[in-house]
């Protein structure tokens, strides 16, 4: 017997940036938005023990080992109910790698789920994403889904309304950017100056609320977006190129490399994409649209 689980990439259409704390984390203000790529992960019982196997373009990026954050989850899950973590997990991988898109995130989320009902843990859902807050920020997002508010490191969900389908092009840059790297060079930009708290924007929650694609492209912002581009300057080009082809506004998403553009209707959506594949600035690009539900056995 095996279990199926789809979940979706974020995009983080807020991602407001605190000074570093004394512990080296950073308060966030961080709004995830859920869109529609995903990856599967699908969970058998393995009477060999614990292993990991990937298929898809990136792949070859993946660690099979017990970095994996789905093995870790599955790790995590066996220990809390006394259970032998002997699953084979298998990702089918469409999110990109270190891309700002929570793709590891998504796998833990994701083998989660899947454990839990192939040994039917019984574990509530708060309990879920008390597990998921352990194994990483961004990783509750994924078990939730839809649009929500992170606090804290960006564990701390608050679930938001959307009044309407946002329609995205995202487009993958030829290498990754580390997420703790993009974090060190916001430190070094940030050395001497005064970084206010992190708070939520009115506007864009309100924008978000009625669904309405101009206001919240008015309001979107990345506060590692000047770090992620220092590190990484053609995602300038990138974002230059998307703009131009007709996107309300584009941004980098998350810690990056990934630039997110957001459109006025789907239609536009595949002219920019058609305009940003052939604009050699970047290596692949992706329609998708949100918010999506979270992780959901199939
Ligand atoms: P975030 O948006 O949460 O900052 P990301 O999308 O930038 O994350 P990931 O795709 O999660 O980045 O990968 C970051 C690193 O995590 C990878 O380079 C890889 O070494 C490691 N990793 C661990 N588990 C996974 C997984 N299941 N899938 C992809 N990468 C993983």
């Amino acid at each position: 017997m095996s279990v199926t689980v789809r979940v979706p990439a974020k995009v983080n259409v807020q991602l407001a940036v605190g000074a570093a704390r004394p512990d080296g984390f950073h308060d966030l203000a961080n709004v995830f938005l859920a869109v529609g790529l995903y990856d599967e992960v699908t969970v058998t019982p393995s009477p060999g023990g614990l292993r990991v196997t990937c298929e898809g373009p990136d792949a070859a990026q993946v660690p099979l080992d017990r970095t994996n954050l789905a093995a870790r989850a599955v790790e995590t899950l066996a220990a809390r109910y006394g259970r032998t973590p002997d699953v084979h997990v298998h990702i089918v991988k469409d999110i990109p790698v270190a891309g700002g898109m929570a793709g590891g995130s998504a796998d833990g989320a994701g083998a989660l789920l899947a454990c839990d009902a192939l040994w039917g843990t019984g574990a509530t859902r708060e309990e879920l994403l008390e597990i998921c807050a352990e194994l990483g920020s961004d990783v509750p997002f994924s078990l939730v889904g839809g649009v929500a508010l992170g606090t804290g490191r960006g564990e701390r969900l608050t679930v938001l309304e959307a009044g309407g389908t946002f329609h995205w092009v995202f487009a993958m840059a030829g290498r990754g950017l580390s997420t703790p790297a993009v974090f060190r060079e916001f430190d070094r930009l940030a050395e001497g100056r005064d970084i206010p708290e992190p708070v939520a924007s009115r506007d864009l929650l309100d924008a978000l609320a009625e669904g309405d694609a101009e206001a919240l492209a008015a309001t979107v912002s990345n506060d590692l977006q000047p770090a992620a581009l220092s590190l990484f300057p053609e995602l300038a080009d990138t974002l230059a190129a998307g703009r131009a082809a007709g996107a309300l506004t584009g941004l980098v998403s998350g810690s990056g490399p990934t630039t997110a553009f957001l459109t006025r209707d789907a239609g536009t959506a595949e002219k920019v994409a058609q305009a940003l594949g052939a604009s050699g600035t970047c290596r692949s690009v992706r329609v998708a649209s949100g918010p999506v539900v979270g992780a959901m056995v199939l």
